[in-house]
């Protein structure tokens, strides 16, 4: 937004000097805006209680006050237990604080105190955690308090204050950006009382309210660009209209070992046609996890190359490139279509080749990873660019490609799936593909869901499937935050595993190694010379190995449903029943739930349909989805209701005339311009 608070850097609250300046940097808030709207992620609730109301062990917050004298206990070094008697709601009660005994002067009798600690019912005791004496408003107990994401030698306290600072100095220059009959319809705060409430919040309901202004805001922008954008690209015509010859596709189908399902029919239609157009394909292709979208992508460059063009297949990891190099050689293999790889850890030579022959046009086909749309590679003649899992081709690459006098047609496949609506709304500036079905014959995954005590079953188990010839992927425990625990436990439980299995070969697999010892490593479980693979989450995305028939998944609690359902989908993709057990043992009832979901069904959008019903709006402040665009305050997955909502105003929006001229809408315009709505720059 254009304005004061946009171009005020935080050095100018009071209290923060160049170096906190700097740490205030270092969590991205640069400017007086960038630190108004600096959300807490949740509220600790330090409101008052009466002592009736709580029960045994609960953590309280009450107004007290002195009448005994402090008693000090030491021991060991420096530490100290020390007794206070106070009243509180008219009854004595202990407090105790521990290796605090300098608040001892303070405490004389009659002076009024705010404790926060645990409730001990049976000795009338409290454990302080934290006791505030000042009164006033800039008491921080005594009320909910926000609780922000802070590192390093930033604190709680201090930003709260630094906040409430900023808010008391520049709150009232805070202007409304949204049209007033917008905020209206809607019911919305102000942009000033949000930006105050979030920070202030009496109770969550006040925190909430606030945060719903803000995502609608975010939404209406993004919906708006969204829209802006592709009303753009559907009056650009200089795409590449293919001349596409049907009968060689057909033929090509025909040569795979098995018929297409339906859907995988019905994409591939939809895609050729829109290659034929003279516009540019910006197609969404989302199915399930092993709903063959490899072989619809197959097919859609086998048809741009029989049409004199190149096609390009991008991978997020090399070990996913390298296996649709593999893919793709064997089926065009009686096609005579040239597919080559490019991925970073080739030689200077080997790479200098692949280039030279990219721009010769001998390579029909490149595989690779991003690497392949750098500004040294060229093309002869680039027309489709297909994206696979997670990535989405961005505008800046477009853009590169644009320079350098190409505009091919694209195809972002995704394995997250979404409910279609969802998928619509969010990608807007796309048209949406869906495989809808599984290929015939798979068997469904059997999914259970067991505690760790378990574990010397499922190690039989195990034993038996390889045994029989199939194999199995082992998941580690995630230790979050620390990739380095991550390692280590993958390194101690492979090292556990291969001594439970004499008789088997267990591979490993970790971020932490470089690039080709992993290929390596996923190379030997493909061709099944490792029986069992353990491994992070490495293996997530993409990994088809047929014959793999039971998948363990160590502390599923951890992983997020999508998440889960992407590791489950490793298996299941050949002939013989396949197994995924999930070793978990949930806290919370929607950690319960989410196991429970996953054994009762193995549809992905049924999977995300309940994910979201989980979610819910009572999901304060969202999670991270991946799969899908990122916010500053919106979460797709919760809040799509309220992105409903803003791609209909946007819409209406858009088709006004006065929109672009009337100064009601000149925020919305000028943030339009300036904002970078969407991180990941899927928009220009
Ligand atoms: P995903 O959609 O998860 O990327 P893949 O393209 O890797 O799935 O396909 C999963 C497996 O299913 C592959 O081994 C592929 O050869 C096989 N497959 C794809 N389409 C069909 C089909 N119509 N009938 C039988 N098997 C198929
Ligand atoms: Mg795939």
């Amino acid at each position: 937004m254009k304005g004061k608070l946009a171009e005020t850097t935080v050095n100018f609250v009071k209290g923060v000097g160049p170096r906190r300046a700097e740490l205030l940097n270092q969590l991205g808030i640069f400017t007086v805006q960038d630190l108004l709207e600096y959300f807490p992620f949740r509220y600790e609730d330090y409101r008052m209680r009466d002592l009736s109301e709580v029960s045994d062990g609960e953590k309280i917050t009450v107004q007290a006050t002195v009448y005994g004298a402090p008693y000090v206990q030491m021991y060991g070094r420096n530490k100290s237990r020390m007794v206070c008697k106070v009243i509180v709601s008219g009854m004595p009660v202990n407090a105790v604080w521990f290796n605090q005994h300098f608040l001892r002067e303070r405490l004389r009798p009659g002076v009024d105190i705010v404790l926060t600690g645990k409730w001990d019912a049976r000795r009338r005791q409290i454990t302080v955690a934290e006791s505030e004496f000042q009164a006033g408003k800039n008491r921080q107990t005594g009320r909910l308090q926000p609780v922000y994401s802070v590192s390093g030698d930033i604190s709680q306290k201090w930003l709260r204050k630094v906040i409430k600072q900023a808010l008391e100095q520049y709150g009232h220059l805070i202007e409304e950006v949204l049209p007033a009959e917008l905020v209206h319809k809607h019911q919305l705060l102000s942009r000033r009382e949000a930006l105050f409430g979030v920070h202030y919040a009496e109770n969550i309901d006040e925190g909430q309210a606030a945060r719903r202004r803000m995502v609608y805001e975010e939404l209406l922008m993004f919906q708006l660009k969204l829209q802006a954008l592709k009303a753009a690209n559907k009056n650009r015509k200089h795409g590449i209209a293919h001349p596409i010859d049907r009968a060689q596709v057909e033929e090509f189908i025909r040569s795979l070992p098995f018929t297409l399902t339906r859907s995988q029919q019905e994409v591939i239609d939809e895609i050729l046609r829109d290659l034929r157009e003279p516009g540019c394909m910006n197609r969404l292709l989302q199915g399930d996890v092993g709903s063959g979208k490899t072989v619809v992508a197959a097919a859609a460059l086998f048809a741009v190359v029989k049409a004199g063009s190149q096609g390009a297949l991008m991978a997020p990891t090399e070990i996913l490139a390298e296996q649709h190099m593999r893919n793709l050689q064997r089926m065009y293999e009686p096609f005579g279509i040239q597919v080559d790889l490019l991925v970073g850890s080739m030689t200077e030579k080997q790479r200098r080749d692949v280039l030279a022959s990219l721009q010769m046009g001998i390579t029909d086909v490149i595989v690779g990873t991003h690497a392949l749309i750098q500004e040294d590679v060229y093309f002869r003649r680039l027309g489709l660019v297909i994206t696979d899992e997670q990535h989405r081709f961005g505008v800046n690459q477009r853009s590169i490609l644009r320079r350098k006098g190409m505009d091919p047609d694209v195809l972002t496949m995704t394995a997250t799936p979404i409910p279609r609506t969802l998928a619509i709304t969010a990608f807007g500036d796309m048209d949406v593909s869906t495989l809808s079905e599984l290929p015939k014959g798979r068997k469904p995954v059997k999914t259970y869901w067991v505690k760790h005590d378990m574990l010397q079953r499922i190690i039989v188990f195990m034993g038996k499937e390889m045994a029989a010839g199939r194999q199995c992927y082992v998941i580690c425990p995630l230790i979050e935050e620390s990739e380095k625990l991550d390692v280590q436990n993958a390194i101690d439980l492979h090292a556990q595993l291969q001594q439970a299995y004499p008789d088997f070969r267990v591979g490993l697999l970790h971020g932490r190694m470089p690039a080709a010892e992993k290929d390596e490593e996923m190379r030997k479980f493909k061709d099944a010379e490792t029986h069992m693979l353990v491994s992070t989450t490495v293996v997530e995305v993409g990994v088809d190995v047929p014959n793999a028939t039971v998948m363990v998944i160590y502390d599923a609690e951890r992983f997020g449903l999508a998440q889960l359902h992407q590791l489950r989908g490793r298996v299941g993709r050949g002939e013989h029943q396949s197994y995924c057990i999930l070793i978990a043992d949930p806290k919370t009832e929607v950690g319960q739930e989410r196991m429970r979901v996953m054994m009762e069904t193995n549809d992905g959008f049924e999977v995300a349909r309940r994910d979201l019903e989980l979610r819910g709006p009572g999901d304060f402040f969202g999670t991270k989805q991946s799969g899908l665009p990122e916010f500053r305050f919106a979460d797709l997955m919760s809040d799509f209701e309220i992105l409903e909502l803003a791609r209909d105003d946007a819409a209406d929006l858009i088709q006004r005339r006065d929109f672009w001229t009337s100064p009601e809408y000149a925020p919305l315009r000028e943030m339009l311009q300036r904002e970078k709505v969407l991180s990941g720059d899927i928009l220009d």
